[in-house]
């Protein structure tokens, strides 16, 4: 099936689950396990359709990993996912757009790349970059058409010959890599499978996000929902018949359960499943990367970087240290700047405390800013890599996964237990609009196995 037709196929199931139960079948019990854009799509879906859905949640919040903070006044930011990509055809768009959630596009042709130094790219600097990013992507394209899958990272240095480039040279590939693979796909590229790191496919159009967070979608999807907060899964007991979920605070039993665990608690195997999961399941969970991208917003007293970008990128001498960064200046208008870590030096840098972590985010922007630029008046840093309940970002796809894997995570256990989120997305894994088709696609299972 195209995506068109399939997108035609999700709003008209969304136009009439809006009006009316969709189906004549008996109402049946079902639990949700977790309340991410995964959980509370599919329950809200299935209630609309007259089942009793109860959802349940191991955080004292909604959202799992979107999660807009309101701590600093007029300006909430999204301490999890902030955009819609590619918001052309993106069915959170439509669903946005019902709701009348106002969105604002940040344009990476708004960008401004500066040196080691911290000094903008001069024009031979940017062609010189440019020349080593057409060389890894030889070097990406030959390796994927390569019989034998190995990491990126592997690929890169055996057709760039490593061992003979110079130091400034490395940082160059390094920086790319950071910057366009690593930061996007939260895998190492010592992870990231040549083969398979770019296998999700892409909606046309800008980047959007929310002024007012991704809450409002949560909010929207949740808004009559039976959710149980803080209620940790510890076990899923099932049958061809039922299935019984164990909590820490309680037994569930329903007709249907749809786990919505994220690719990384799965990995902790923190929750068990009886019988055990199949093996080619288990696989995948094993097999599949999560990887790791980590946040800081910083708020200043005023503006002091080029106010007309929404990208500033920096070739670090320490491999993707303070690499990217976004101005919330020229879209939303506030003195804010969000700098990333992913994968090993997002992992790495959790284990700081907080003044570190601001205090390195500052020795680059001094450097590329100048020694007396202010202080920040506060910031907000995430560490997902060590949250209990996401242990991870997003998934990735890993040296040795194939694309059957994920299908393989997203099987169910009978006709009673489904399976949803953003890793059991074949196409569209490691994004908010994947988990959210992950979820409408549990619902539609459940009448339809
Ligand atoms: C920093 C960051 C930036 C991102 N940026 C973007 C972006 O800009 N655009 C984009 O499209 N995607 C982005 N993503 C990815 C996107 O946020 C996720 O793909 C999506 O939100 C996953 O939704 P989900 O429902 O699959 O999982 P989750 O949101 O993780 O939901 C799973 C739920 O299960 C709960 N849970 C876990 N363990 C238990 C347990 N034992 N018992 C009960 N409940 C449990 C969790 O608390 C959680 O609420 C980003 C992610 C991160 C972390």
């Amino acid at each position: 099936m195209s995506r068109r037709k399939f997108l035609h196929l999700i709003a008209a199931l969304l136009a009439s689950t809006s009006v009316a139960p969709l189906t004549a079948a008996p109402a049946k019990r079902i639990i949700v396990v977790g309340a991410g854009i995964a959980g509370l799509t599919a329950a809200h879906t299935l209630r609309q359709q007259g089942h009793s859905v109860t959802v349940v949640e191991a955080r004292d919040r909604l959202g799992g990993r979107l999660w807009t903070s309101k701590r600093w006044q007029h300006m909430p930011v999204d301490l999890g996912a902030t955009w819609i990509h590619g918001a052309k055809d993106n069915p959170l768009s439509a669903l946005a757009d019902r709701i009348g959630a106002k969105r604002l596009i940040t344009r990476y042709a708004d960008t401004t790349t500066y040196n080691t130094a911290g000094k903008p790219l001069s024009n031979s600097e940017s062609r010189q970059l440019e020349q080593w990013q057409a060389r890894i992507d030889n070097a990406l394209e030959a390796a994927q058409n390569a019989d034998t899958d190995q990491s990126v990272q592997a690929a890169v240095e055996k057709a760039l010959n490593w061992n003979n480039l110079k130091a400034n040279e490395r940082q160059l590939v390094q920086f790319i890599l950071n910057s366009t693979l690593e930061q996007e796909y939260a895998g190492g590229s010592h992870e990231l499978s040549a083969h398979w790191y770019d296998a999700a496919a892409a909606f046309k159009g800008d980047d959007a996000l929310f002024p007012d967070g991704y809450q409002v979608i949560v909010d929207h999807l949740a808004n009559g929902l039976n959710v149980q907060l803080q209620h940790v899964v510890q076990t899923v007991t099932w049958s061809e018949q039922q299935v019984t979920v164990q909590t820490n605070r309680g037994m569930f039993q329903a007709d249907h359960a749809i786990i919505t665990l994220p690719l990384g608690v799965l990995k902790s195997g923190q929750v068990t499943f009886s019988p055990p999961l199949p093996a080619r399941k288990q696989q995948a969970i094993n097999t599949l990367g999560m990887g790791t991208l980590n946040k800081c917003y910083l708020q200043f007293p005023s503006v002091f970087w080029p106010e007309d970008q929404d990208w500033l990128e920096h070739i670090p001498t320490e491999a993707g240290a303070w690499t990217e960064w976004v101005s919330l200046t020229r879209v939303a208008g506030w003195p804010v700047l969000l700098g990333f870590n992913a994968a090993e030096r997002g992992k790495r840098i959790e284990q700081w405390t907080d003044p570190q972590i601001v205090a390195d985010a500052m020795q680059t922007l001094r450097k590329l800013f100048g020694a007396d630029i202010p202080a920040p008046l506060d910031y907000q840093i995430t560490r997902w890599n060590t949250d209990p309940y996401a242990r991870g970002a997003y998934s990735f796809n890993s040296v040795g996964s194939t694309l059957a894997m994920r299908d393989h995570l997203a099987e169910s256990l009978g006709k009673t237990v489904l399976f949803a989120g953003e890793a059991t997305e074949r196409k569209h894994f490691s994004s908010v609009h994947g988990a959210y088709l992950s979820g409408l696609r549990a619902a539609r299972q459940i009448d339809n196995p």
